[in-house]
């Protein structure tokens, strides 16, 4: 075993009502998992095994980009929920969301209506281009490292992020995010 899937940063059960015990054990155990069993089986035995996920997802290009960025996209998503999330971000994080988006109001809208109308499979995501916020919805596996930005805040909106909870019901997922965001670790994020 190369790329290890960490452990979740939070007890399965603790997000409800947002997401049930059911619906987050399922994303975990059986859809990010397998990014890592495809992953290992893909790179086992050649230089890539030896990379850090990070520089494996900015190098590769196909099967192995797409495994490993989902790999590393859900460690990243897992890390921007929190059982005591919710509300707004501090200090500079909220200053920058204000400076970019006009109020930190625009930018829960903007972000929403960027994750709900995203067309398919794929992310929505808060980054750090330089010194400015960005909003991106990049789909499929796509992720910000490629594009050279920081990731400061994602959500998953593949159908099996919520389908279990919501069903067809993207807009609602989106809704409840909110109250379980880790703005703590966004911060952290943003600081990088
Ligand atoms: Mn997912």
């Amino acid at each position: 075993m190369t790329f290890k899937l960490p452990e979740l940063p939070f007890a399965m059960d603790s997000l409800a009502p947002f997401l049930t015990e059911d619906q987050v054990r399922v994303h975990y155990t059986k859809h990010h998992n397998a990014y890592f069993t495809k992953l290992n089986g893909q790179v086992e035995g050649k230089p890539e095994a030896e990379m850090a996920l990070d520089d494996l997802v900015v190098k590769a290009e196909g099967g192995v980009f797409n495994n490993a960025a989902q790999a590393w996209n859900h460690t990243f998503f897992w890390n921007c929920l929190s059982p005591q999330g919710g509300g707004k971000p501090g200090g500079e994080l909220l200053s920058a969301i204000e400076r970019d988006f006009g109020s930190f109001d625009a930018f829960k809208e903007q972000f929403s209506n960027a994750a709900a109308t995203l067309f398919g499979s794929g992310w929505a995501w808060l980054v750090k281009n330089g010194d400015k916020l960005e909003i991106l919805a990049l789909s499929n596996a796509d992720t910000p490292l490629k594009h050279g930005k920081t990731a400061v805040l994602t959500i998953d909106v593949w159908e099996h992020a919520y389908y279990i909870d919501y069903r067809n019901e993207r807009p609602r997922f989106i809704a409840g995010f909110w109250n379980a965001v880790n703005w703590d670790f966004a911060a952290e994020s943003f600081a990088k």
